[in-house]
């Protein structure tokens, strides 16, 4: 064949997948409202979900909010206006989107709850998140079994707890998850909070900001842990525990006769995951991102077909208006001894992105 006639027959094909695809387009257009890209995760279910929304043959209109509640509804109304399809929604305040959400149902758009339950509205369709109470007792399990070998010649263990954003759901499966496990453990005395602080109302870090989750530390470390040290930290998300452990730096833990404390985490974002492997952050739980974007996608289609989307939870997640029926994948825990089996082996990072 001539080169000719090779370039005539890519220039054909290449036609014939241009074509297809635009044909492809043509199921419809979904939105998709994440919080911010402050922090990688949010990234990478942002990305899986548009490369899966377009292989399965959607456009797919993309939107972060930077954390900011009035630009996040402002995206959605305008995604509402467009008619999109269906509406994926990892909201930041959970509560304030029940207007916008009547009027999406009037114009019979579906609405998933990504990640986050979106709460007040009898206009959530579905929800698609990980078993959030399980990341917590996770956390939990981890930070205890860190103390029993860092630590385990000390008869209580000082530690110190740390929420999630009030506003967001899952800040209270997390803490209640992780209560369940060391609530019995501060009753018999083996863990002492000194502060007392406790419950999230009290140790809830608004916006899952680590500058306050970092501020908060240095208050705690000047008001309790002048004589005593700190040996464990409860923290439900990785950029709290970068917060946290940079604060523990500040006054000297980690070297010296002040070993680091058991810091946990959540979400296994790449400083977090150096972190663990230069021996400073403990743990982190992984929750696969372009899992839930794929039973995300299959809910969308399974809508948009008629047919059922999958669940397997009708039970857990009540709104304040229904329980939202629900598909919940499972957490991992992550430390020094499983990273690479479960990061590497799953092939969510390259081994060079760590080390
Ligand atoms: C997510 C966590 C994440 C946190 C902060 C939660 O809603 O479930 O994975 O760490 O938000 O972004």
């Amino acid at each position: 064949m001539t080169t000719f006639t090779n370039g005539l027959m890519a220039l054909a094909l290449g036609m014939g997948i241009c074509a297809g695809s635009v044909l492809a387009q043509d199921k419809g257009t979904i939105g998709i409202a994440m919080p911010t890209k402050s922090s990688a995760r949010w990234i990478s279910d942002g990305n899986s979900m548009v490369e899966q929304f377009q292989a399965a043959g959607y456009e797919a209109d993309l939107q972060y909010a930077e954390d900011d509640i009035p630009n996040q509804l402002a995206q959605i109304e305008n995604m509402i206006t467009k008619e999109v399809d269906a509406l994926v929604i990892a909201a930041i305040d959970g509560t304030t989107l029940s207007n916008a959400l009547a009027n999406a149902a009037a114009l019979d758009i579906p609405v998933i709850a990504y990640d986050r339950l979106i709460r007040d509205s009898g206009d959530v369709s579905y929800y698609a998140t990980f078993d959030n109470f399980k990341v917590g007792v996770q956390q939990a399990e981890s930070l205890v079994s860190g103390l029993e070998s860092n630590f385990g010649d000390s008869e209580t263990w000082n530690v110190e707890l740390f929420g999630g954003s009030p506003d967001d759901n899952n800040a209270y499966f997390f803490y209640d998850g992780a209560m369940s496990v060391l609530q019995p453990l501060i009753d018999s005395g083996k863990i002492n909070v000194k502060s007392g602080q406790m419950g999230m109302d009290t140790v809830g870090t608004l916006r899952w900001d680590g500058a306050v989750a970092q501020a908060r530390m240095d208050n705690l470390l000047s008001a309790h842990y002048t004589e005593d040290q700190v040996q464990g930290l409860l923290s439900p998300y990785d950029g709290l525990s970068i917060g946290i452990l940079s604060s523990l730096k500040g006054v000297g833990y980690g070297s010296g006769n002040l070993p680091m404390p058991i810091v946990t985490g959540q979400d296994a974002e790449i400083p977090s995951v150096k972190s663990i492997l230069a021996g400073e952050q403990y743990s982190t739980v992984f929750k696969d991102t372009r899992e839930l974007a794929r039973v995300t996608v299959g809910m969308v289609e399974a809508l948009l077909g008629g047919g059922e989307p999958e669940i397997n939870d009708t039970e857990t997640y009540d709104n304040g208006v229904k329980v939202v029926p629900s598909y919940l994948l499972e957490p991992v825990s992550v430390d020094a001894s499983n990273w690479e089996e479960v990061l590497i082996g799953s092939g969510y990072y390259e081994k060079s992105e760590i080390e």
